[in-house]
């Protein structure tokens, strides 16, 4: 039996519902039970993949080549489970599918209304796709209060009607803020937020509530009593030192006892022994190394949030501290501000769309390449290194990506063509820019006896894509005779993959992005050996 849990944030938005969502999901799978984290978005956007990361943070690919919300990322991380397109799912993708149907006809003779055609579109979604999950976690994302959420907790009020509450859930988290002056956690804003839910006929069962100290007792209890719950489904989530430290947080305050004690399920209590070691990692290093992140999206850091967690994964695998120092590329674009890069163990230029800030990129690569410092390169930055290398080793001054307008030679240049499981792709310059990347895990072969060989310690991966462009193969000969090896190809040789600099201590260009696929417990290959050259590059400095 499938039980779903439905959870709502109030107060504020940025409270970490989505942390929450994963953290609970990482606790019931620790449990024994089979879980599956879903996010229902209320925004207008089909999919985030057309919205600036400033706005929305990171665009999360699943294998499946959906563009999603970054909290899938932390789904992922937490649980191991691979997200797919069924697990978030917009006001935007709703409103065009039910669009789609009456175009057809399907509604033929109905006035399309948001109850009952939208509300059932959402149900729809949040029941469809399973496959035997003990618990389905859905996540709304916004506040409660949202006009845009309505019709979204209008669904999940229905779902837990037609469910049964044998079945269903209704977890909602709030904010307890301290108010210095009174020396005291306030309640009544998680008093509103519950009002608020109540309005829509929504009651929770379950109270999370974000405080940075201590909820006294006292208080618990007249949380429970104004918003009609037991003090024990009133939880504190308090602020812990790392991510990873939620799960042994949130069980410690009885978080998935009371969700099993809510559905009369009697478990064992679960092991978090492996959550623990995650944490004594993170907290005790026994080192540090420095990296650069030389990128364009440096005033956000949710933008490159699975990034960020991958090379923290990789500092839990080489039980090193990465300290990160996020550069905007633009400053190197005058030449004397490379001296920032002097000093540091590793430099990592990050994807990234445009041209704002790519001259100083290749900068970047140049002076990695040049100082024998570890250079990571994803999607573009693997892009930008090609460029560099075209430039500077094998002599074509007007290198260039056909991103950034016409060149003499666009080494990198529009895809409008290509094979995924032997179905051809096509795209058009001036086509539709939503869901038209090269998107999702791809097949790679990898070439025998290189570094990137070594790393994976095989010769065929799969890794997520969500770019346009591609390194162009009628350059391969040239730039492999300079130096720069093309150690992994699409399975048909058609597209570059992944590039490498053999003369150079840890040099890799990678067209997908790997930090979707770490997780604490299991690293990805390439963060763990980027970490271990940066360790060594820090014996050497
Ligand atoms: N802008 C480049 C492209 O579209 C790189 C994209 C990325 O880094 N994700 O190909």
């Amino acid at each position: 039996m499938t039980r779903f849990i439905f959870i709502t944030g109030g107060v504020v938005s940025s409270l970490g519902k989505g942390l929450a969502s994963a953290a609970l999901g990482a606790l019931l799978q620790a449990r024994g039970f089979k879980v599956r984290l879903r996010k229902l978005d209320p925004y207008i956007n089909v999919d985030p993949g057309t919205m600036s990361p400033y706005q929305h943070g990171e665009v999360y690919v699943t294998d499946d080549g959906a563009e999603t919300d970054l909290d899938l990322g932390h789904y992922e991380r937490f649980t191991g489970v691979s997200s797919r397109q069924s697990d978030n799912v917009t006001t935007g993708r709703i409103y065009s599918e039910v669009i789609a149907k009456e175009r057809r006809g399907d509604y033929l003779g109905a006035t399309i209304q948001v109850i009952p055609h939208i509300t059932d579109a959402i149900k729809n979604y949040v029941t469809s796709n399973l496959e035997d999950e003990d618990f389905v976690l859905c996540e709304i994302g916004g506040t409660v209060g949202d006009i845009e959420g309505l019709p979204f907790l209008e669904a999940i009020r229905q779902a837990g009607n037609e469910l049964g509450r044998d079945r269903a859930m209704y977890l909602h988290l709030t904010l307890l803020p301290y108010i210095p002056t009174a020396g005291e956690l306030k309640t009544k804003p998680t008093q509103h937020s519950v009002k608020e839910l109540l309005s829509v006929g929504i009651q929770p069962d379950l109270l999370l509530c974000r405080a940075e100290q201590e909820i006294p007792e006292s208080e618990r209890r007249k949380i429970a009593l104004f918003c009609n719950v037991i003090q024990e489904a009133v939880i504190p989530a308090l602020d812990v030192n790392t991510i990873y430290a939620v799960p042994v947080s949130y069980h410690a305050e009885g978080l998935d006892e009371q969700v099993c004690r809510y559905f009369g399920i009697d478990s064992a209590a679960p092991d978090l022994s492996r959550w623990q070691e995650i944490v004594e990692r993170v907290t005790a290093p026994e080192g540090e190394v420095k990296i650069a992140i030389v990128g364009k999206y440096t005033g956000l850091l949710d933008a490159y949030k699975s990034l960020n967690e991958a090379l923290v994964h990789g500092g839990i695998a080489n039980n090193v501290k990465v300290k990160l120092d996020w550069i905007d590329s633009e400053i190197f674009e005058s030449e004397d501000a490379i001296h920032n890069l002097e000093g540091v163990h590793g430099i990592l230029v990050p994807g990234g769309f445009g041209e704002r800030g790519v001259e100083g990129k290749i900068a970047a690569a140049r002076f990695a390449r040049e100082h024998n410092v570890p250079y990571f390169g994803i999607c573009l930055g693997m892009q930008m290194a090609v460029v560099e290398a075209a430039r500077h080793m094998a002599g074509l001054e007007g290198a260039g990506s056909s991103e950034f307008g016409t060149c003499a030679d666009p080494v990198v240049g529009l895809m409008t063509e290509w094979a995924r499981d032997g179905v051809i792709e096509k795209r058009t310059a001036d086509g539709d820019k939503g869901g038209t990347m090269r998107l999702g895990a791809y097949e790679a072969s990898l070439r025998k006896g290189s570094r990137i060989h070594e790393i994976y310690g095989e010769t065929t991966i799969h890794e997520r894509h969500r770019h346009r462009y591609e390194v162009n193969t009628n350059y391969k000969g040239q730039l492999e005779k300079s130096g720069l090896l093309f150690s992994g190809m699409s399975p048909d040789g058609v597209l570059p993959e992944i590039v490498e600099n053999p003369d150079h201590p840890w040099f890799i260009g990678v067209q997908f992005h790997p930090e979707l696929k770490s997780r604490p417990f299991d690293p990805h290959p390439l963060f763990t050996s980027f970490i271990a050259a940066a360790v060594e590059q820090s014996r050497l400095v």
